[in-house]
């Protein structure tokens, strides 16, 4: 009796060493070692990370109310697992948070104009790419000594920390800016109209929304500098995950989806409409 007691106490505490080996993600509503499509399929729900301050790409416009290409391209995503509009829960994620929330189990996978690079396959895996932006400069319209990265050099940039746009300006295009970094571009745009820093750095497409936003006191400078491979991040164990995401970009792709959605967010900003991506990350 008392042998089988302790048999059973040692069977369950090698279950729960077995679960922490195999890194079971913690308390987040995503949480849990089955693949996203599985946990998709069972409740019907799905935590999705996306920013809330990014115009034409993705906006928070009310309680329950998000627009924009990132956002429909996340919708299309929950559709594909069988989940509703209505039954997303939209968590936001700044640059800096995307890798840690991805891997705490807080989000089932993320749609925030994420790059996808080598450092971040570390921690996390990518579906896509689905969208090909790159890097570019803002300024306000009365700037004309701003023409590229070089002209950045002793001037006040503002980007977002975390995000590649800092760190590629850092070490790579004007290593004597002075960089000020916030968490959300848009503090950055004001800090911009404010007169408080020279520039803002990030890509392409995410400018455009910003410009628009502001056509008289805002506008791109120069051409993009760098390539941004926008990929969906999601747990880095989950191949079924990955598979199933890449499927259904390349359905959003093929059935037009993709076009309508980039012609009505993007294109009313002026952004040059690019052709879809390939999917490279399998
Ligand atoms: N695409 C870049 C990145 O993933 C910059 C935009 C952003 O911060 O989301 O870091």
């Amino acid at each position: 009796m008392r042998f089988t007691g302790l048999l059973r106490i040692g069977a369950a505490l090698a279950a729960v060493a077995l679960a922490a080996a195999c890194g079971t993600p913690g308390q987040g509503s995503a949480g849990g070692s089955k693949s996203l499509v599985a946990r998709a399929g069972d409740t019907k729900k799905v935590t999705i990370g996306v920013r809330f301050d990014q115009p034409g790409l993705s906006l928070k416009v009310t309680e329950t109310k998000f627009e924009g290409f990132d956002i429909d391209v996340a919708k299309y995503i929950a559709g594909q697992l069988g989940v509703q509009p209505s039954d997303i829960t939209w968590k936001e994620v700044r640059a800096a948070d995307r890798e840690k929330l991805i891997k705490d189990g807080s989000v089932d996978f993320v749609v925030a104009t994420y790059s996808i690079n080598d450092t971040r396959k570390q921690s996390v895996s990518f579906a896509g790419p689905y969208f090909v932006a790159g890097q570019a400069i803002l300024v306000r319209s009365t700037t004309n000594n701003i023409t590229g990265p070089e002209s950045l050099n002793g001037k006040k940039l503002c980007s977002v920390k975390d995000s590649t746009s800092a760190q590629q300006v850092r070490q790579k295009f004007a290593k004597d800016a002075q960089l000020v970094e916030y968490f959300r571009y848009s503090e950055c745009v004001n800090a911009l109209l404010l007169n408080n820093v020279d520039a803002v750095t990030t890509d392409d497409v995410i400018l455009a929304g910003f410009a628009a936003q502001n056509p008289e006191l805002l506008k791109v400078a120069g051409k993009p500098f760098t390539q941004e491979r926008y990929g969906i991040g999601l747990n880095k164990d989950d191949a079924e995950g990955r598979t199933a995401i890449n499927a259904a970009i390349e359905k959003m792709i093929s059935s037009g989806e993709w076009k309508k959605s980039i012609d009505r967010n993007v294109g009313p900003s002026g952004y040059q409409v690019p052709t879809p991506p390939s999917i490279t990350e399998r």
